[in-house]
């Protein structure tokens, strides 16, 4: 549930050169949005950091506005720390923090990094919500300062992942193993999409692929809908779900039967 719809664009600081080395730098990213949310994007009432950029062309994106990295706005990771300050006391009292997501955050995991620095320097909670294609960006002093990884595993078969985001399956694997391994704490997410990830074989896959991650603490199902559709067509992008329909109450039962079998946490 949403509890403030107040999605707004974040001021820029000048100067493109500056600018430049400060992204490097990570001290300046380039940023969609925040809103802040209650029971999504991870426990508490969260600050969710939208950052522009993304590698992946998921069928079902609900927000193809931010696949560029260049839509986004430059901010500084001290004006992101400031606003994360006002909140402070409504993380503390809901068992809330902050969630970068995206876009991919991992695009611009150094700026990932200095917010989480500071979020973990006051001992707020954090979140990244990541597809895990690049994982590998992911140094271990970001993973150390993130209490939890929301892990989008959008196929378990590779030709169905491709097919789903045009890239490789892999990476996200890879990054899954090290989650678990270093003992990150990992919340799944499949997006149930009839038609496209539906498909018993492709649905058992994913879980034979998480249920070997020690470290999942539970696995989200994600009804596909149609809430982002209209983006695409506002910004002229071939939309191929147009007659994709929410997956019934039987689709879901079988879906979530298939990942509890193998002893998984559904939510
Ligand atoms: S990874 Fe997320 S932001 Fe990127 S295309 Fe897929 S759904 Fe959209």
């Amino acid at each position: 549930m949403t509890a403030s719809e107040t999605r707004v664009p974040l001021p820029s600081p000048g100067g493109r050169s500056q600018e430049l080395a400060a992204r490097r730098s990570g001290r300046v990213g380039m940023v969609h949005s925040w809103e802040l949310v209650t029971a999504v994007d991870g426990p508490g009432t969260r600050m969710t950091l939208f950052l522009s950029g993304c590698p992946l062309r998921c069928q079902y994106c609900q927000n193809p506005d931010t696949w560029l990295l260049r839509d986004g706005v430059p901010t500084s990771a001290d004006d992101i720390i400031r606003r994360i300050e006002r909140y402070r006391g409504i993380f503390e009292t809901t068992g809330g923090g902050v969630t970068i997501s995206g876009g991919e955050p991992l695009l611009q995991a150094g700026f990932v990094e200095t917010v989480f620095d500071a979020c973990a320097r006051r001992g707020i909670h954090t979140a990244l919500d990541t597809s895990g294609y690049l994982g590998a960006r992911a140094s271990d002093a970001l993973l150390d300062d993130t209490s939890l990884v929301l892990l989008d595993v959008k196929s378990g078969l590779p030709e169905t992942y491709r097919s789903v985001t045009t890239r490789d399956l892999e990476p996200t694997i890879r990054f899954g193993d090290r989650l678990s391994e270093r003992g990150s704490a990992i919340w799944v997410r499949f997006v149930l999409v009839p038609g496209l990830t539906d498909a018993p074989e492709n649905v058992d896959a994913v879980a034979a692929i998480v249920a070997r991650w020690r470290t999942v603490e539970r696995v989200e199902i994600l009804p596909f809908h149609q809430l982002g559709a209209h983006k695409w067509a506002e910004r002229g992008i071939p939309y191929t779900l147009e007659g994709t329909r929410t997956p019934d109450q039987s689709l879901l039962q079988r879906v979530r039967d298939q990942f509890t079998s193998r002893g998984l946490p559904v939510r």
